[in-house]
């Protein structure tokens, strides 16, 4: 009998851990306080509409195909996706109608038709956008960072003789004004620190290598919907020997002289070998082991922003829109300062607006679309959610009649919510921040706590621990985090 191992949650990163786990050898179980798995990458039932709750961009799909292969298994056998061609679209408030594409030529065309700008500078920003990413993923995202190691290797050398060029002393904001020949393209790869919960005025240059995963790389689109992802990795855990238990909450993680023994739910004792905390790492220090003394700097790191998400059953279908959409705001509001400028929380309501119902047309019925409209808040710190989330629904509707020259309200058939409250509540996130800590500042966005513990045979793993948060950087911390584990 392998030894035993115990996953604190069924988060994306806890289920790719544990996947990982049983191919190690362990028998693994895995404790999820919720009755469903997936945490915030789950789904959300209306009527006959379905919503993906939380996440919709899909990037660096190899990394959960990855976790497929490990096991022998094609993951083509549990679930597809789809290349998107178009990427986004982007509506201005003068009118401007902006897409983005997958193929280069077509993108620089559309630039310089729609802005009436040479598209060489977007060239130049999209090439250097990717020397960024390939200089710094092997390094900082692929290793721990708080092993001595990791600076032995080559990848480091390559990321450290080319670090003047990365762009850490500069704001993501300031690199975009310097390299970019358009304010409408400098706001729209500004929004790309909010891919991390963070601020562009805030985050260092080096996260420019976020729109490589789009622009680069690809954005892709399960085939179901986002949920796939989740019922496909679950399915593989099942089928690995991992045994989920739903609906029970872990409340201590039991040590003995600095080595872990196990966990206890409100249920029983787990006894385990090695035990991975998928749950929040601020809420792990505070809920699982108060007894042991947290690490401060990671308890002080300012949250990552949170959401206000609204999904709207809609009873027609908008041609002009596609699976990804945004709405830029021009005129800050004068009534949303208050909410936005505070925790450095990018001070621009953009309206974001996903429908999954344009690729998976049973995610709504005939002749209506499923929307889901989120828009970029800070985490929670005691505001009343409530009235903010009344006054942003107003906000939201006004623009969206303004831009779509509609009536948006008299379409809703039917709708639901998430603020930050509720997300703290359903994921057990400190403060309802979607990636954990922000990358508001030049270290923030690599000195995460590290995937291990001081106690022996615990870790971490998940949006709230390095390399962060986000579905790729989750996955890639499942596999930070095992690989730090010796095999059974
Ligand atoms: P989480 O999803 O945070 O899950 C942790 C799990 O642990 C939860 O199920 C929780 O119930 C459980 N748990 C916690 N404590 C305990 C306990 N004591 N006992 C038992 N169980 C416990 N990412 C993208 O890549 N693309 C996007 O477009 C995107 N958009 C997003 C939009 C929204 C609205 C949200 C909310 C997130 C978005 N993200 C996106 C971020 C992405 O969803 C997260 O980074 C990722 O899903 C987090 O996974 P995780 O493994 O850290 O765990």
């Amino acid at each position: 009998m392998g030894k035993k191992a115990v996953v604190i949650g069924a988060g994306i990163a806890g289920i790719a851990s544990a996947v990982r786990l049983a191919k190690k050898g362990y028998s693994v179980s895995v404790i999820e306080s919720n009755a469903y798995a997936g945490g915030k990458l789950t789904s959300i039932q209306l009527g006959n509409y379905r919503f993906d709750a939380g996440p919709s961009l899909f990037t660096l799909p190899h990394l959960v195909d990855e976790l497929f292969e490990l096991h022998g298994k094609d993951p083509r056998a549990y679930f597809d996706y789809q290349k998107l061609e178009t990427l986004c679209h982007y509506f201005y408030e003068d009118g401007t109608v902006l897409h983005t594409y997958a193929d280069r030529e077509k993108l620089f065309r559309e630039v310089r038709e729609k802005l009436d700008v040479d598209s060489q500078p977007l060239q130049e920003y999209l090439e250097h956008s990717a020397y960024l990413f390939e200089n710094t993923r092997h390094s900082f995202l692929e290793k721990s960072l708080h092993k001595f190691s990791t600076y032995l290797s080559r990848d480091i050398l390559k990321t450290v003789s080319s670090m003047r060029k990365l762009n850490l002393f500069d704001s993501m904001h300031a690199v975009n004004h310097k390299r970019l020949n358009h304010p409408k393209l400098i706001q729209l790869f500004d929004r790309f620190a909010t891919y991390n919960g963070s601020n562009p005025y805030h985050a260092p240059g080096v996260l420019n290598s976020i729109p490589h995963l789009e622009f680069g790389i690809g954005s892709f689109f399960p085939k179901e919907g986002m949920h796939q992802i989740l019922t496909a990795c679950v399915k593989l855990a099942t089928d690995c020997g991992v045994a989920f238990h739903l609906n029970e909450r872990v409340t201590a993680i039991e040590t003995d002289r600095k080595k872990v023994k196990g966990v206890t739910t409100e249920k029983e004792f787990y006894p385990a070998d090695v035990v991975i905390s998928n749950c929040d790492v601020k809420q792990s220090y505070r809920q699982l082991i108060p007894a042991q003394k947290a690490p401060q700097k990671t308890m002080n790191q300012e949250p990552s922003s949170s959401a206000l998400i609204f999904y709207w059953g809609i009873k027609q279908v908008f041609p002009q829109l596609d699976v990804h959409n945004i709405l830029f705001s021009e005129n800050y509001p004068e009534e949303f300062k208050a909410i936005f400028e505070t925790q450095s929380v990018y001070a621009d309501p953009t309206i974001y607006i996903h429908v999954s119902s344009k690729v998976v047309p049973q995610d709504a019925p005939e002749g209506h679309e499923n929307w889901f409209i989120m828009v970029n808040v800070p985490s929670d710190q005691g505001q009343d959610w409530e009235a903010l989330r009344l006054q942003v629904r107003e906000q939201c509707i006004r623009k969206i009649n303004r831009i779509l020259q509609t009536d948006i309200e008299s379409l809703i058939e039917t709708e639901d919510f998430l603020d930050p409250v509720r997300i703290a509540e359903r994921t057990n996130s400190f403060a309802g921040a979607l990636y954990g800590a922000s990358s508001n500042d030049r270290m923030a966005a690599f000195f995460r706590h590290p995937n291990f513990s001081k106690i022996n045979g615990l870790y971490f793993a998940g949006g709230s621990v390095h390399p962060g948060g986000g579905i790729p950087l989750c996955l890639l911390s499942a596999k930070i985090t095992t690989d730090l584990i010796a095999n059974s």
